[in-house]
């Protein structure tokens, strides 16, 4: 087991993982810019190291000064978190490089994964169902037209190196597909540098539904059930659930069971999430997430078990704790990401939070950096907290949720709060029914 980790990360998912490493006795680094040097992950970590100035690429994004700082303090292992350089391949093979251990999978998954027309491809050789499109990168109108006839409209162009919802266009007709194609390449070579575009059925009103998947890197894999996160505005998740209220058992335990032997065949290691959209009762892989998600303490509470011990175990080559036959799926749980934002146009809202108090009693879970009197830095992103909360069904969840959302206090900022409120109280969310684009439709609604 390690002796030391190395956290490169900050707020809420920080914490979330030097509370795993205290839990596990190993001792915790936490680097920060100087805008953090009053964050929570800073005061409760055994060391920590100043890693640099406010901006993202000065600090958590700087490898070089992030292993400096495992080099100085005898770190043996770096939890990346999500985000930053939790997804990066070089930052992976430096560490491999340097004899720590990367808390997370090789740097050639991440590679392959991080590249969505190889991702797609490799998904597809391993029986997992795929949206139906181009077999690999598409340059030419004339091809671009044959597989849209094929498939049929609307089809959606995607670039291969996208990410964050970016470099996407849609066609409804071959009339459209010209633009698309052009001005989706274009935006994608200036975005990312590469503009390689794929074609792909446009699915209309599909939800968002995941997999939580983990390798022992000795080729074993098991499923951890699955997440749904259709709640989005501009493709950023706002409340997840698991299990999704749209899946029954059996749906639940073929598509687990793909993407569990999926991920053994990979021979992969650590945490991944296994993307799809769902429509009419099938499945489409859409992207492969190679890091512990954002929403993963859903999982958490449906199944008992700790991810982040998990990761770490996995990582120091102890395997996994469980067997699939011993994961199983309890109740329901429910996630709202609490943004410093206003709850109406989602402009950031930065500033100092003059009181802070959480819900508590049963089912409760708040994961959360920010104290009365922290000042909230305006260089990052404007999660502040999650509130997650569980119950022995979907029904007594959303209850709980409410009441939750009730006690909840932030004083200072605004904050989605007011939001939460509100769809907790929604027909069609009471009743698990949406899809991917209903959030904006109800927000448009409510302007
Ligand atoms: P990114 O990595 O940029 O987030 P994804 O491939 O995960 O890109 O897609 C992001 C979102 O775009 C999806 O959650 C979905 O809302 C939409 N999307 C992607 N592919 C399709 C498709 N084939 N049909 C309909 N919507 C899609």
């Amino acid at each position: 087991m390690f002796q030391k980790i190395l956290i490169a990360n900050r707020g809420e998912i920080a914490l979330r993982v030097l509370r795993a490493c205290k839990e596990l006795g190993i001792q915790t680094v936490v680097v920060h810019s100087t805008a953090d040097a009053d964050a929570m992950h800073v005061r409760l970590a055994d060391e920590s190291v100043c890693i640099g100035p406010p901006p993202s690429r000065d600090s958590y994004l700087n490898i070089h000064q992030i292993v400096a700082a495992c080099e100085i303090t005898g770190a043996d292992a770096v939890h990346p978190g999500y985000g930053f350089l939790s997804e990066n391949a070089k930052f992976a093979d430096i560490l491999a490089a340097h004899n720590i251990t990367f808390i997370g999978p090789t740097g050639d998954h991440i590679r392959v994964m991080g590249d969505k027309i190889e991702a797609k491809r490799t998904a597809k050789r391993l029986g997992i169902p795929v949206v139906p499109g181009s077999d690999g990168a598409v340059t030419e109108e004339k091809e671009a037209k044959r597989i849209a006839a094929e498939i049929g409209y609307p089809v959606i162009i995607k670039a291969s190196a996208g990410g964050g919802g970016r470099g996407m266009k849609v066609a409804h007709s071959e009339a459209d597909l010209e633009v698309a194609l052009q001005t989706a390449r274009s935006e994608a070579g200036a975005a990312f540098g590469d503009d390689a575009v794929y074609i792909e059925k446009y699915l209309q009103k599909p939800r968002h539904i995941e997999v939580q998947v983990f390798g022992d890197g000795f080729g074993r894999g098991v499923h951890f059930g699955e997440r749904d996160c259709s709640l989005q505005r501009r493709h950023q998740k706002v409340w997840e659930e698991a299990n999704s209220p749209a899946l029954n058992a059996e749906e639940r335990s073929r598509i687990g069971g793909i993407c569990a032997k999926a991920i053994a065949d990979l021979g992969y290691s650590g945490a991944g999430t296994i993307e799809f959209l769902y429509e009419n009762g099938e499945f489409y892989f859409i992207e492969m997430n190679t890091r512990l998600q954002v929403e993963h303490p859903v999982t958490e509470a449906i199944t008992g078990i700790d991810l982040v011990h998990e990761q770490i175990r996995v990582a120091s080559g102890g395997g996994l704790s469980v067997r699939q036959e011993d994961i199983k799926f309890n109740g329901h749980a429910i996630e709202c990401r609490i943004n410093a934002e206003d709850p109406r146009t989602f402009t950031p809202s930065p500033g100092t939070i003059t009181h802070f108090h959480t819900p508590g009693g049963l089912g409760i879970r708040v994961d959360s950096g920010v104290y009365s009197g922290y000042k909230i830095p305006p260089y990052y992103d404007s999660l502040i907290g999650k509130l997650i909360v569980h119950g022995r069904n979907r029904v007594e969840c959303m209850m709980r949720l409410r009441r939750a959302l009730d006690e909840f206090v932030v004083d200072g900022i605004k904050t989605t709060l007011p939001l939460f409120r509100d769809l907790v109280g929604n027909a069609d969310i009471a009743n698990g029914d949406y899809d991917i684009h209903w959030l904006e439709k109800y927000l448009a609604k409510e302007e």
